[in-house]
């Protein structure tokens, strides 16, 4: 019998559906000279359909337990690295790597789920595809349109570099031990037509404080900028001050950062 202690709080919830791991592995189309990095590969589950591709994985697990298990699917293209994502030097790590395209796939431990895409997205890598196994509601929150309730900061903040595609749901039983949460797999494809904004640090400002308030409408959570600049934008497509962030979508945060800009 397997005498593994799952550690809850590394969100160690392992998938145990073929199907589902079969599907998730479907999702992406990659070549032999491209590279994947998958973040928490546990004991392998996703690992072993991941290195079916004969590219190059590399693999980024905190949790030195599971050494034994991945040991089995070690060929020349794998690369354990034991350590915690959120603390290693992404950039140095790939740099070393020749690939045509790069791509991230996971199940990822679901306590870092933010903080793991947005140090993919600050690392500048030219990440073409990720497709991330999320908790259902965050899976809602990235995919939301404006006027859900769902739509907040970070799905203006994520779909300003991806487009977002709920791909499917996953119940909780497909997990062992299952987790107090359903599931649902989600593909970021890379912008083929970036958003041109002058100067981004300005760009993400603004939204975060655009939605600070939850209730509170534009004029009020930005009433430290100059709304007058703010209300032209919004009367030109059918807004005004009194519009709620979560009615916006991202290209009228974009007209409003480069006029802001000037
Ligand atoms: N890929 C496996 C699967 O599908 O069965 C395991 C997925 S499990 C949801 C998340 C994995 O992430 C665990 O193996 C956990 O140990 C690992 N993990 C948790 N925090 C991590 C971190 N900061 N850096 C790297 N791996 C981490």
């Amino acid at each position: 019998m397997d005498k593994f202690k799952h550690k809850k709080s590394l969100g160690q919830n392992f998938l145990k559906d073929e199907n589902v791991l079969r599907k998730i592995k479907d999702s992406i189309q990659v070549s032999e000279d491209d590279l994947i990095l998958e973040i928490g590969p546990g004991q392998g589950a996703l690992t072993k359909y991941l290195i079916e591709y004969g590219c190059k994985v590399i693999c980024f697990e905190i949790d030195k337990r599971v050494e034994p298990y991945l040991e089995k699917y070690k060929n020349g293209s794998l690369e354990i690295i034991f350590d915690d994502f959120l603390n290693v030097d992404i950039l140095n790590i790939v740099k070393d790597y020749h690939y045509k395209n790069l791509y991230v796939v996971a199940n990822l431990p679901y306590y870092i789920t933010t903080p793991i895409i947005t140090k993919l997205i600050e690392s500048k890598l030219n990440i073409q595809e990720m497709v991330l196994m999320v908790q259902n509601e965050v899976a809602d929150r990235f995919t939301a349109k404006p006027g859900c309730k769902d739509y907040g900061s970070i799905t203006v903040y994520l779909n300003y570099f991806y487009d977002i595609e709920k791909l499917f749901f996953v119940k909780r039983t497909s997990f062992s031990p299952a987790p107090n949460v359903d599931s649902a797999v989600i593909k970021f494809k890379k912008k083929v037509q970036p958003y041109k904004v002058k100067d981004e640090a300005l760009f993400f400002k603004l939204i975060r404080d655009a939605f600070q308030f939850k209730r509170k409408n534009i004029k009020n959570n930005l009433k430290n900028y100059d709304l007058n600049l703010v209300e032209q934008v919004l009367l030109k497509s059918g807004y005004n001050l009194s519009t709620r962030a979560e009615q916006l979508p991202i290209e009228i945060f974009v007209e409003i950062a480069n006029l802001l800009n000037y």
